[in-house]
């Protein structure tokens, strides 16, 4: 691992359509090393050591590339937030063909009847068909847990998954037990020190993963070789720079059985790039479209914010050093 960052790189700052894990403008730094261009942009609540899986990520795209694909496009799902039912609906029949619909739960200050309104309009717009999944990003205690997939699986018309509806191993294993809705893990394996207590507990049917916070393309295929359960990619809500290593990763499994959650990209109101990694009849081609000067010129973060990037990346090298 190099003592220093790639001396190629560009620091862009992009508004976001709707405000996301409270930001409104998305950062990061994009690195070029000889295999390509990679990202490295933690959000600013992970610290050093935190954000060293990040970095290798990106070193891992700049300087290595990834495994040969298996596939030559991703099925993906489109993610519908804590919205009203007709904007619910509108979202649904505006995502370029998908199948598959992630429906943000649990968001506070909203009641079950919100989310059963959303629900169903989700599945009308879907048709009988489509999958529905729900994200409840570890908000709910078991007996909530209990009470309501049984609400919202029946509000949607079956559902194909929750994801992460307790925080605790033990609870989504509780959970899993009394429950026929398949339980997915997103937080219990991407913030956890041991990401094998799902497996061990028999907590979860899918995990979730992510090739930035758990530390690039191979580190992930290991990891799902070890779990050996059924994995669903996701972003980081990273530009098609970022988002091209999630595909890479879904391309290189040998079974991808769901849907996955890498269209992101029009969450964000520019990309980094000329050809965007967007959905066409549901699914995300396989490939690793470039910036340019151009593009990157109208991503540019300013002098101040590059700044902080350039401390925060001299940091996490070091951590990264530290940790090897
Ligand atoms: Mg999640």
């Amino acid at each position: 691992m190099p003592a220093a960052p790639p001396a190629v790189r560009a620091t862009y700052a992009v508004p976001l359509r709707t405000r996301f894990r409270g930001i409104t403008v998305r950062e990061g730094v994009l690195l070029r090393g000889e295999a390509g261009w990679g990202e490295f942009s933690p959000f600013w609540d992970y610290d050093a050591a935190e954000s060293a899986a990040w970095l290798r990520a990106g070193l891992e795209a700049a300087d290595e590339g990834w495994p040969d694909p298996v596939r030559t496009s991703i099925p993906v799902n489109v993610t519908v937030p804590a919205v009203g039912p007709e904007q619910a609906h509108r979202i649904v029949t505006a995502s370029g063909g998908c199948a598959t619909a992630k429906v943000k739960v649990a968001e506070p200050g909203q009641s079950l009847a919100d989310e059963q309104a959303r629900l169903e309009a989700v599945r009308d717009a879907l048709g009988p068909d489509g999958h529905i999944r729900i994200d409840a990003n570890a908000a709910w205690d078991l007996d909530t847990a209990l009470d309501r997939l049984t609400q919202l699986d029946r509000a949607a018309g079956g559902l194909e998954y929750a994801e992460q509806p307790c925080p605790s191993v033990d609870d989504l294993a509780a959970l899993r037990r009394r429950t026929h809705v398949p339980i997915a893990a997103d937080e219990s394996v991407r913030r956890a020190e041991d990401p094998q207590a799902v497996r061990r507990a028999e907590a979860a049917d899918i995990v979730v993963l992510k090739v930035q916070p758990l530390g690039g393309v191979r580190a992930c295929l290991r990891l799902a070789e070890e779990v050996a359960l059924p994995v669903v990619v996701s972003s980081a809500l990273e530009t098609s720079v970022g988002i091209a290593a999630g595909l890479a990763l879904a391309a290189a499994l040998p079974n991808l059985p769901y849907a996955c959650g890498l269209a992101t990209v029009h969450l964000l109101e520019r990309d980094a790039v000329a050809d965007p990694l967007l959905p066409d009849g549901g699914a995300i081609e396989v490939r690793r479209p470039a910036p340019t000067t151009e593009t990157l010129a109208a991503v540019n973060a300013d002098d101040g914010v590059t700044a902080r990037w350039d401390d925060r990346l001299t940091d996490v090298t070091a951590s990264l050093a530290v940790i090897r």
